[in-house]
C-alpha cells in the first residue's frame, strides 16, 4: 500500500485524519504546526506526539515531500528547479533572487491545456493536475525555501483550472496554523476562467493577475483559444463587479509582440477596456519560442506603449526578465524534453513566469 501524503493537507484534512486514526483532535494543530512552521523532514520528528502515534501514522502516512531531480542556474542567479511529482509527471519552478526579495514562480498544473500560441508549456500538452502538497512541495523542498519572500502562481499550467488545489496551497501558505504569510505576497495569475475568478475572489484575499495580451476579440482569439469561451470584456466586466480593493491587487499582464499588441489602437483599448478599475499593467517580454512566428516588441517600442498607457492614468510597468538563458524566463517553461526522452503521452499543450 503505498503512504499518504500529509503536505499539503489542511488543518481540517488533518483533523478528519486524526479523528479516523482515534486521535484527539488537537494532534490535528500539532501535527500542522510540525509540517508548515516547524518544517520537520519526517513524522518521527513530530517530538510531542507519542512514540506510538508516530508509528502508527508513519504505517500509513508519510511527509511527501519530493526534491527536485535537477536544478539549473542562470548568469542572473535565477534557478530553475524540476521536479517529479508522480505518474511520470514533471513540473518546473522559478527562483528568482532580487536584491530585496526573493520571487518563487510555482507551477500548479503539469502542461496545461489552454493552448496560448505563445507557450512552451502550452505546447506541449496536459499531463495532470498537482495536488496542494505538490505545489507547495516546489517551496518546501528547494534549498532556498526560507529565503523566498514572494509566491506568484504562474510557472506551467492553468492556475483556476485546477482552483480547489490552488486554494487549498493558498490556505496553508496564508493561515495562522499554516506558514503565516501575508496574502500580498502571493499572486495567482488566470487567463480568466469566470466560475473559478468568482470563487477565488470570494475565498482568497490572495493578489489577481489576469493574461491579457490584448483587447481585442479577434485577435485575442488568435493568442489565447480561451477568449472563445471567457472573453476579456467580460472577464473585466466581472472583476468590476467582485473586485473591493483593498489590500488586493489586481493586475493585468501583458506579453509584448512585435507588430501585433504593441500600437496606438491597442492603447486606446486598453484605456477604454481598464477606464476607472484600480488596477496595473504590466508589459512583458517575448521570448521567442520554437516553431512560432511571433517576434518580441523592442525595448524603445515597449517604453513608449508604457508611457502612452501612462499617460491614459493607467499605471504600467515593464517587467525585468530573468532566467532566459535556462529557459526559465517568461514563456518558456517546459518539459516536453523530458516528456518525449520518457516516451510519455501528452495531451493537449503553455507556460511562463511572471516576475511580479
Ligand atoms: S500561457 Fe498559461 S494558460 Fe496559456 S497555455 Fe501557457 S500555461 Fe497555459
Amino acid at each position: 500500500m503505498s503512504l499518504i501524503p500529509l503536505y499539503g493537507k489542511t488543518r481540517t484534512e488533518l483533523a478528519e485524519l486524526v479523528i479516523a486514526e482515534g486521535l484527539p483532535k488537537f494532534s490535528a494543530t500539532q501535527i500542522a504546526d510540525w509540517l508548515y512552521r516547524k518544517d520537520v523532514d519526517s513524522i518521527d520528528q513530530m517530538s510531542n506526539l507519542s512514540k506510538k502515534v508516530r508509528e502508527q501514522l508513519s504505517e500509513k502516512y508519510t511527509l511527501g515531500l519530493i526534491a527536485p531531480d535537477q536544478v539549473s542556474e542562470s548568469t542572473d542567479g535565477t534557478k530553475k528547479y524540476l521536479f517529479p511529482t508522480g505518474n511520470n509527471k514533471f513540473v518546473e519552478a522559478a527562483y528568482i533572487p532580487e536584491s530585496d526579495r526573493a520571487t518563487l514562480c510555482v507551477s500548479s498544473q503539469a502542461g496545461c491545456k489552454m493552448g496560448c500560441l505563445f507557450c512552451m508549456t502550452g505546447k506541449q500538452g496536459f499531463q495532470g493536475q498537482l495536488t496542494s502538497g505538490e505545489i507547495l512541495n516546489q517551496l518546501r523542498s528547494i534549498p532556498e525555501f526560507r529565503n523566498v519572500t514572494n509566491i506568484v502562481y504562474m510557472g506551467m499550467g492553468e492556475p483556476f483550472d485546477n482552483l480547489d488545489s490552488v486554494l487549498k496551497s493558498t490556505e496553508i501558505l496564508t493561515s495562522d496554523w499554516g506558514m503565516g504569510w501575508s496574502p500580498k505576497r502571493i499572486t495567482v495569475s488566470s487567463v480568466g476562467l469566470i466560475p473559478a475568478l468568482r470563487k477565488f475572489m470570494e475565498q482568497s484575499n490572495c493578489h489577481l493577475a489576469i493574461s491579457l495580451h490584448t483587447p481585442f476579440e479577434e485577435e485575442r482569439k488568435m493568442l489565447m483559444p480561451i477568449q472563445n469561451v471567457y472573453p476579456i470584456a467580460d472577464v473585466v466586466a466581472e472583476i468590476r463587479k467582485v473586485f473591493k480593493g483593498g489590500q488586493r491587487r489586481v493586475s493585468f499582464e501583458y506579453i509584448m509582440f512585435d507588430g501585433i499588441n504593441d500600437t496606438p489602437k491597442h492603447v486606446k483599448e486598453m484605456a477604454k477596456l481598464l477606464s476607472g478599475l484600480e488596477c496595473r499593467v504590466n508589459l512583458i517580454r517575448f521570448h521567442t519560442i520554437p516553431d512560432s512566428p511571433l517576434r518580441g516588441t523592442s525595448d524603445a517600442k515597449m517604453l513608449e506603449f508604457r508611457d502612452a498607457l501612462t499617460s491614459k492614468g493607467i499605471f504600467t510597468t515593464i517587467r525585468s526578465s530573468r532566467g532566459q538563458d535556462i529557459q526559465a524566463a517568461c514563456g518558456l517553461l517546459s518539459t516536453k524534453a523530458l516528456i518525449e526522452k520518457n516516451n510519455l503521452l501528452f495531451f493537449s499543450h503553455k507556460f511562463f513566469t511572471n516576475i511580479v
